[in-house]
């Protein structure tokens, strides 16, 4: 298929038995994507500094083996004001082509293309020379911008084209131009920010011409032969954004300047909106990706919480989109793509969209990896290399840092055998799998185990092993991976004993259940996690999954439709939207349950949640109408509820029909070797196991993948 004629046509399918519509080629007519599989622009903290362009060349290098077609780098500025951070990526002398060529060789050596995403970030740049078409501060940055002058706008035209050229000589396949997500094309495309009354400013036509004039240069300073992607906001999500008619007219004028392939951008960082993090149901918004492409001729991207291949190849083959943009999911499994290709779904390492160790590494400013895969950004540091002496491994307790450990070991060829006291691996993510918006953890339970299955490593499910049975064994290292307990209040508050009191475990394992009331005592992750599950109206409920469907790892609970998530954000589901930035008054909710969620500190609950993602669970408990309650001082539990002292020290008594425990965790050590005994193994303490004080299973997993990448 040709990308002059690609939009509308009924969709071609490859041969490829699995996912036919994915694997068809992509003719652009100067050049051909060889499937439908593109890796989005993630910035990984690898770009700022050329030191680290050897670590992004076998970051991509990986990728590029892995199948992907084609892949975008995180975004590199055209000047200095368009830095997102101090000294920020650029693309502006001939030392950054040098760079770069580091990164564009090593993908080409397989087959893959490269694109550079040329990114200013406008006001929300983290530094003083930020600049904007107004000067309105955004709230996620503490730097008012400057408005650009007319001869301002004209050099950054300049900037852009200049940066493109360059990153043609450095070898890329193309830039993409980043229009979306609020940065600064997106802040003169939108009235949201841009109150101009001059040319780049009023109606569509004005506000348009910026991002339609660096097009234009970009075009002309590169010549026909070069992919031009442009990340277009299909819909804003902020106040004043664009209506669909205007994101339509700007879309054909894009075509019109020359872009290649238009690509999907949904929501602007500052919107209240959630976007991309796990509760956000998988491909919610491709329907406006593909209102957009029934305006345009050239090959339109989806994108935006697209993680697995059926979501993939059901939009191809629909028509609603010609491709498939995933960022996050190429940093969880670099061979996605080959997987796909060969059938082995099943051994996809599935994004599981927690931002826990990419997108929150970015805003602490330090390197992006992946929680399920720690490889991810290091891969010239943590190398699961062959072993020429394969040990006798024993790993006990099979939760995530004992699956990961068992993983890496045998991968390097050792004889591995996992121990696990229950009847079902996979640990605390049992419990995280079944909190409404959390169903994604199952995958991550699926994946290990089908690995452990086919690396052939010994599962020994209902084993309780003790250090007699270790030490006869004679394994040559013991991982101790025995995770955690939760932290139990009895002996510590009068009641706690009580039938209707229960630990988090207990309630989420379908031991033991709650009524209508509820008092949480501990406003920790688990502590939101909890109130979530207490309260959201839709997901199943413990009846309805049954304690099998609880216990068995191949079960995903059914995640919240679509069209009920965007009513209960507030986002249109009218595809021909007219509202502003396609938002629409949220639906009122009717939680299920009255929940009091508890902490003894002073201040905000869930401040230590999380950045990208505490702000969601914090709307969802005060949407669903969680009473929050600090500065207490827990004194007893009756048979008619909890007896607190408020901050102001009146003691008061919350009725509630039961009280669910979420007071953190301890760990479980007691396989370790006492000090003194020189057992024949050598003993390695990994995850909850290590440090409960801060359970955590980005450290789980990663701990357990070096140990094990170190015997
Ligand atoms: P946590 O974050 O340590 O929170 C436990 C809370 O219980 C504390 O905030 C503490 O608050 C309270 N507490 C501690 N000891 C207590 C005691 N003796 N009596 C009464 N209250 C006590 O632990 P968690 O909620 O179990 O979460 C564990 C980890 O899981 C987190 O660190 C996080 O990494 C991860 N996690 C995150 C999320 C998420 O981000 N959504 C979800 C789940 C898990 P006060 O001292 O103020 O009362
Ligand atoms: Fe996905 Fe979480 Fe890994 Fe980020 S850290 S890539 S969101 S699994």
């Amino acid at each position: 298929m040709s990308a002059s004629h690609s939009a509308n046509t009924i969709q071609t399918a490859s041969t490829n038995e699995h996912y036919p519509h994915l694997f068809e080629p992509l003719d652009l007519g100067f050049t051909t994507l060889k499937n439908r599989l593109v890796m989005g622009s993630m910035h990984t903290g690898l770009e700022d500094r050329f030191y680290n362009y050897g670590k992004l060349a076998a970051y991509f290098a990986e990728r590029a083996k892995g199948g992907v077609a084609m892949m975008i780098t995180g975004g590199i500025s055209p000047n200095r004001e368009g830095w997102l951070l101090p000294a920020g990526g650029t693309m502006n002398t001939k030392a950054d082509v040098i760079n770069h060529q580091r990164v564009t060789r090593a993908v080409h050596k397989h087959d893959s293309k490269i694109i550079m995403q040329i990114l200013h970030s406008g006001r929300y740049g983290y530094h003083p020379f930020a600049v904007s078409s107004s000067p309105i501060k955004s709230p996620i940055s503490p730097f008012k911008p400057r408005k650009m002058s007319i001869k301002n706008i004209e050099q950054t035209v300049k900037d852009y084209a200049r940066s493109a050229k360059l990153a043609k000589q450095a070898g890329y396949d193309g830039v993409e131009i980043m229009g979306s997500e609020g940065y600064l094309l997106n802040q003169f495309l939108s009235s949201h920010v841009n109150k101009r009354k001059d040319i780049y400013g009023g109606d569509i036509y004005g506000r348009m011409k910026f991002a339609v004039d660096v097009v234009k240069a970009v075009r002309e300073a590169t010549g026909e032969d070069f992919i031009i992607l442009f990340r277009l906001s299909v819909i804003d999500l902020v106040k004043d954004g664009n209506v669909m008619d205007e994101v339509i007219t700007v879309a054909k004028a894009l075509e019109e300047a020359g872009v290649t392939i238009m690509n999907t951008g949904i929501g602007w960082h500052e919107a209240r909106v959630p976007t991309i993090v796990t509760s956000v149901p998988r491909a919610a918004f491709v329907d406006f990706t593909a209102e957009i492409k029934k305006h345009i001729n050239i090959p339109m991207m989806a994108a935006n919480r697209i993680n697995m291949p059926e979501t993939a190849e059901e939009i191809v083959a629909t028509g609603q989109a010609d491709m498939i943009q995933m960022a996050r999911p190429f940093l969880a499994d670099a061979h996605w793509v080959n997987k796909a290709k060969n059938g082995q779904t099943d051994r996809i390492n599935t994004c599981i969209a927690c931002n826990q160790a990419c997108l929150d590494h970015t805003f602490e400013n330090k390197r992006s990896t992946c929680l399920v895969n720690p490889q991810a950004c290091y891969e010239t540091e943590l190398v699961y290399k062959k072993t020429k002496k394969p040990k006798k491994v024993a790993v006990i307790g099979g939760g995530v840092a004992g699956m990961s450990a068992a993983h890496v070991a045998a991968l390097r060829g050792h004889d591995v055998t996992l121990f696990e006291a229950k009847d079902v691996l996979g640990g605390q993510f049992n419990y995280a799998k079944v909190i409404p918006g959390k169903e994604e953890f199952f995958e991550t339970i699926r994946y290990y185990i089908n690995e452990l299955e086919h690396l052939g490593v010994e599962i020994k499910l209902n084993t309780k092993v003790d250090k007699e049975m270790l030490e006869k064994a004679k394994f040559h290292h013991v991982i101790v991976a025995t995770g955690v307990v939760p932290r139990s209040l009895e002996g510590k508050l009068e009641g706690a004993e009580l039938p209707q009191v229960m630990s988090y475990a207990e309630l989420l394992s379908g031991e033991k259940a709650v009524g209508n009331t509820v008092a949480v005592i501990g406003a920790g992750g688990i502590g939101f996690d909890v109130s979530e599950y207490l309260t959201a109206n839709h997901g199943q409920s413990l009846d309805e999954i049954g304690p099998d469907g609880l216990k068995d790892p191949s079960y995903r609970p059914e995640p919240q439709s679509i069209s009920e998530w965007r009513e209960e954000w507030g986002v249109t589901n009218d595809t021909d939207y007219q509202s502003d930035g396609g938002l629409v008054r949220p639906a009122a909710i009717k939680p299920i349950r009255q929940v009091y969620l508890m902490q003894r500190s002073k201040g905000r609950l869930g401040s230590g949640l999380n950045k990208t993602s505490g702000w969601v669970h914090r709307a969802h408990i005060k949407s669903h109408g969680v009473i929050q309650v600090a500065g207490v001082q827990y004194d007893k539990i009756t048979n008619e509820g909890i007896w607190v002292t408020n901050p102001q020290g009146q003691s008061q008594l919350l009725r509630v029909d039961s009280v669910v425990v979420c007071a953190g965790q301890e760990s479980v050590v007691e396989l370790m070797p006492n000090v003194g005994d020189a057992p024949d193994a050598q003993y390695h303490l990994i995850g909850g196991a290590k440090l409960a004080a801060e359970l955590d299973a980005k450290r789980a997993i990663r701990d357990g993948a070096e140990v094990a990448a170190a015997i």
